[in-house]
C-alpha cells in the first residue's frame, strides 16, 4: 500500500509528487500515457511561469517530472477506472492492470477537450491541437474557434504558418486576457469574425469549410484547417459519486485541496478554482501534499 497515490501527471500531479516524497512518503503518479506531462506538454511557450520566461511548455513539465522522480516518486502508466474506500484507504481500480491502494489520494486528472458538435466535425482536417498540426497548414488559410485564452494563443501560433487565421467567436467580448486580445487584434493576417456561431463543416473527406450564422445570415469561409478551442471538461469519470462536483463537473475543493470524500484531495484543472493555470496547479499540488500530511497526523 502506497502513502499517496496521486492520479495525473501535469503540473499538479508532478508539484504535489515533490512535495509527497520530499516529506519522505511513498508516492506513485498514476499517468493514462506514458510521460503524459499533462495540457502543459502541447503548450508552444509558457511565459508567465515566474523565473522561466518563455519555455517550452514540454521542457517545463519534463523538468517537473525529472525533479518529482529526482526525490523518489514512481510512476506508472494506468487509466484509473474507480476510486473507492475501502478498510480506512483507498482502493484504485485500473483498466487492464491489478488494482492499487493507498491511505491518501491527490486527485489532478485535469480537463479533456470538449468537442465542437456540428455536422462535418468528424472530417480530416479538424483539429484540438494547434501545436501539434498547425505545421500541416503552411501559407493556408485555416479557422480558429473560440473566445478564450487556448484560442487567441492558437490564432498567434498559427498566424505565423498559415496565410490567414479567421478567428470565429460566438459572441463580441473574448475571455482571453486583454495582453492577447491586444495581440490578436495587432496581428495582420488574423481575421475577427464575432458573434459568429458555427453551424457546419464541409468537404468530402477532409475539411474544405466552415459555416457560421453571423447576424441572421449564414457565411462560409473556404479553409482547410479548422482548431477547436471551445474549452474544456473536467475528468472526473473515476470519482463520480465518491466526491460532490459543481455544476460543471469540477471536483468541489478550496485552496487547501480538502474534498467532501475524507483522504481524497483535489489538485489543478479538475478543482473549482478561478484561475487555471500551470501556477495555481502546481501551488494545488504543494497544497494537497501538505493536506495529506495534516490527514495522517490530525493534532
Ligand atoms: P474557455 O476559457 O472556457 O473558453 C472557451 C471558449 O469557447 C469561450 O470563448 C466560449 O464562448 C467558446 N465556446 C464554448 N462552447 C462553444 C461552442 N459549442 N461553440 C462555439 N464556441 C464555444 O477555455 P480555454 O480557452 O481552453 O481556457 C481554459 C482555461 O485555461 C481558462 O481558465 C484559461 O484562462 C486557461 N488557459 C490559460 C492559458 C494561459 O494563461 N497561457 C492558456 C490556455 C488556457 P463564450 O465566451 O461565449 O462562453
Amino acid at each position: 500500500m502506497y502513502d499517496i497515490i496521486i492520479i495525473g501527471s501535469g503540473p499538479a500531479g508532478l508539484s504535489a509528487a515533490i512535495y509527497a516524497a520530499r516529506a519522505q512518503r511513498s508516492a506513485l503518479v498514476l499517468e493514462k500515457d506514458s510521460f503524459g506531462l499533462g495540457a502543459i506538454a502541447v503548450s508552444e511557450r509558457v511565459d508567465n511561469y515566474p523565473g522561466l520566461f518563455g519555455i517550452e511548455g514540454y521542457a517545463l513539465g519534463e523538468a517537473f517530472r525529472k525533479q518529482a522522480a529526482a526525490f523518489g516518486a514512481a510512476f506508472q502508466t494506468g487509466e484509473v477506472t474507480a476510486i473507492s474506500c475501502r478498510d480506512g484507504g483507498f482502493h484504485v481500480d485500473l483498466r487492464g492492470q491489478a488494482a492499487l491502494e493507498a491511505r491518501a489520494v491527490i486527485y489532478a486528472a485535469g480537463t479533456s477537450y470538449r468537442r465542437l458538435e456540428i455536422p462535418g466535425a468528424q472530417l480530416r482536417g479538424v483539429s484540438y491541437c494547434a501545436v501539434c498540426d498547425g505545421a500541416f497548414y503552411e501559407d493556408a488559410d485555416v479557422a480558429v474557434i473560440g473566445g478564450g485564452d487556448t484560442a487567441l494563443e492558437d490564432a498567434m501560433y498559427l498566424s505565423r504558418i498559415a496565410k490567414t487565421v479567421y478567428l470565429v467567436h460566438r459572441r463580441d467580448a473574448f475571455r482571453a486576457n486583454p495582453t492577447l486580445q491586444a495581440q490578436v487584434r495587432e496581428t495582420a493576417n488574423i481575421v475577427l469574425l464575432t458573434q459568429a456561431v458555427p453551424v457546419g463543416i464541409g468537404g468530402a473527406r477532409r475539411a474544405e469549410s466552415l459555416t457560421v450564422m453571423q447576424n441572421g445570415a449564414e457565411k462560409t469561409l473556404a479553409v482547410s484547417g479548422i482548431f477547436v478551442a471551445i474549452g474544456s471538461i473536467p475528468n472526473t469519470d473515476a470519482v463520480r459519486g465518491l466526491v460532490s462536483l459543481d455544476e460543471n463537473g469540477y471536483i468541489k475543493a478550496g485552496e487547501d485541496g480538502v474534498t467532501s470524500q475524507p483522504g481524497l484531495f483535489a489538485a489543478g484543472d479538475v478543482r473549482t478554482k478561478r484561475l487555471r493555470q500551470v501556477i495555481t496547479a502546481a501551488a494545488d499540488g504543494a497544497n494537497c501534499a501538505a493536506s495529506c500530511e495534516r490527514y495522517f497526523n490530525p493534532s
